[in-house]
C-alpha cells in the first residue's frame, strides 16, 4: 500500500510538472492525457456504485444493534457539528477580507444584473427519498440510492429466513469482487492520475487564479484551518488518535482525493486506510465512509458557502445577517447533498445565488478556478470522512 501510494504521488507530481513545464503546448497532448485520466475515473466510478451500496447493505446489516442507531447519531452530530465549523471559518474569512468588491460589474456574466428569484427547499428534502431506486442509481447524486441501502440493509437484518442469509453471503461477495476490482484498476493509478494532473494544470494553469486570485485564496486559507486546526484539535479532544500518525495513515487517500477531485472515486481508497491504516472496526468504518463520502462534506460546504458570498459581493448584493446565517444553513445542507464527482459544487452555487437574484451564469467567473479548489476542497472532504470514522469507530485492538 506504502508503495502504491509513493507512486501515486509520483505520478501527481510528474503530470503536474511535466505539463507546467511545457506550458500552452501542454494541451497538444491533451488527445492522450484526457483519454487516459478520463477512462481511469470510469473505470474507478463504475465500481463505486455497487461497492458503496454492498458495504453499506452489510454494514447495516450487520452493525450490532445498539450500535447502529448511536453510530448513525454519532454520524450526523459529527457531520453537522464539523460541517459547521468549516462554513462559520469560510464565511468569517470571506466577509472580512471581501474578495468581490472593487471589480468592474460590466465585465461580469449577465452584466451584473441581479433579478429575484426562488427555490424550493421543500422539494429538496422530499428528494433524498427515491421512488424508483432503478432510477436513483443512475443519478450523479448518491444521497437517494444510499438512504435505500440503508432501508435494505435495515430490512435485511430482520429477515431471518435462509435466503435472506443467501442474499447476505451473496451482497459480500459483489463488495468483495468490488473491491477486487477496484484493487486492480488502482494498479493504473500513477499513470491515470498523472494524466489527471496534466490536464488540470495543462486546461487552468496558474494565470487562471489571477482573476479572482483573492477568492482562491481565501477559500485555500478557509480549507487549510479546517484540515490543519480543527480536524487534529477534533482528534485530540473526542479520540485517543495522534493527529500526525492519523494523517500519516490517510496519506493515499487524501492523495487520491487530491488527484481524482470526486469523494466517490476516492471511496475505495478511504475504506483501504480506514481498516489497514487507522484499525477502524470494519462495519462502523463502512457506514461511516460510505455515508459520509456522499454526506460529509466539509470542505464542499466551507466552498459553497464563500462562493455564495464571494458572488453576491460581486454583484453587490448585500446581504444582512440572517440572509447571511441562511447561506450558512444553505451550505451546510448543500454539503450533505453535493454529489461526491469532480465540479458537483458548481450547478449548487449557481441554484443558490439564483435565489439571491444573481444570474446563474454568475457560477462562470469560478470555473478557471475550479479545478485547483475541487482538489483541495475534495480532500478536506475525505480527510473529514477518516477523522469522523476514527473518532466514531475508535481503534480495533486485534491483529
Ligand atoms: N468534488 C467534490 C467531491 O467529490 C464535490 C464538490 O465540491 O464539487 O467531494
Amino acid at each position: 500500500m506504502e508503495r502504491l501510494a509513493l507512486r501515486i504521488l509520483a505520478g501527481l507530481a510528474l503530470g503536474a510538472i511535466g505539463a507546467a513545464a511545457l506550458g500552452p503546448t501542454a494541451m497538444e497532448l491533451r488527445w492522450l492525457m484526457e483519454p487516459v485520466g478520463a477512462i481511469f475515473m470510469r473505470l474507478l466510478l463504475c465500481l463505486v456504485l455497487p461497492l458503496a451500496i454492498s458495504a453499506l447493505v452489510l454494514a447495516v446489516a450487520e452493525l450490532r444493534p445498539g450500535t447502529l442507531l448511536g453510530t448513525g447519531w454519532r454520524l450526523l452530530a459529527l457531520t453537522l457539528g464539523l460541517t459547521s465549523i468549516a462554513v462559520a471559518i469560510g464565511i468569517t474569512l470571506v466577509q472580512l477580507v471581501r474578495p468581490g468588491e472593487g471589480i468592474d460589474r460590466s465585465t461580469l456574466p449577465a452584466d451584473g444584473k441581479v433579478t429575484p428569484a426562488t427555490t424550493d427547499a421543500v422539494q429538496a428534502v422530499i428528494d433524498i427519498f427515491p421512488a424508483n431506486p432503478f432510477l436513483a442509481a443512475t443519478d450523479r447524486n448518491m444521497v437517494p440510492i444510499l438512504v435505500f441501502a440503508v432501508l435494505a440493509g435495515l430490512a435485511l437484518r430482520r429477515t431471518e429466513t435462509p435466503a435472506a442469509r443467501r442474499l447476505q453471503e451473496g451482497v459480500q461477495g459483489v463488495f468483495d469482487v468490488c473491491a477486487a476490482g477496484v484493487g486492480m484498476v488502482m494498479t493504473l493509478a500513477p499513470l491515470g492520475v498523472g494524466a489527471l494532473a496534466w490536464m488540470a494544470v495543462a486546461k487552468g494553469g496558474l494565470e487562471a487564479l489571477l482573476p479572482v486570485g483573492r477568492f482562491a485564496l481565501v477559500a485555500g486559507v478557509a480549507l487549510g484551518l479546517q484540515a490543519l486546526v480543527v480536524y487534529p484539535v477534533a482528534l485530540r479532544l473526542l479520540s485517543n488518535a495522534k493527529p500526525l500518525a492519523f494523517f500519516r495513515a490517510v496519506r493515499p487517500a487524501l492523495a487520491m482525493a487530491f488527484a481524482t477531485a470526486s469523494s466517490a472515486a476516492t471511496l475505495p481508497t478511504t475504506l483501504r486506510v480506514a481498516d489497514e491504516g487507522l484499525r477502524v472496526p470494519r462495519e462502523t468504518g463502512r457506514f461511516i465512509l460510505t455515508v459520509g463520502a456522499s454526506a460529509n462534506q466539509n470542505g464542499t460546504a466551507l466552498y459553497e458557502g464563500v462562493a455564495i458570498l464571494f458572488i453576491c459581493q460581486l454583484y453587490g448584493v448585500d446581504l444582512t445577517l440572517p440572509q447571511q446565517a441562511l447561506v450558512a444553513g444553505v451550505s451546510v445542507l448543500a454539503g450533505v447533498g453535493t454529489a461526491g464527482v469532480p465540479a458537483a459544487s458548481i450547478p449548487v452555487i449557481a441554484a443558490v445565488v439564483g435565489s439571491f437574484g444573481v444570474p446563474a451564469e454568475a457560477v462562470a467567473v469560478l470555473v478557471g478556478v475550479d479545478r485547483l479548489l475541487d482538489m483541495c476542497r475534495t480532500t478536506v472532504n475525505v480527510a473529514g470522512d477518516l477523522v469522523i470514522a476514527r473518532i466514531v469507530g475508535g481503534e480495533r485492538d486485534e491483529e
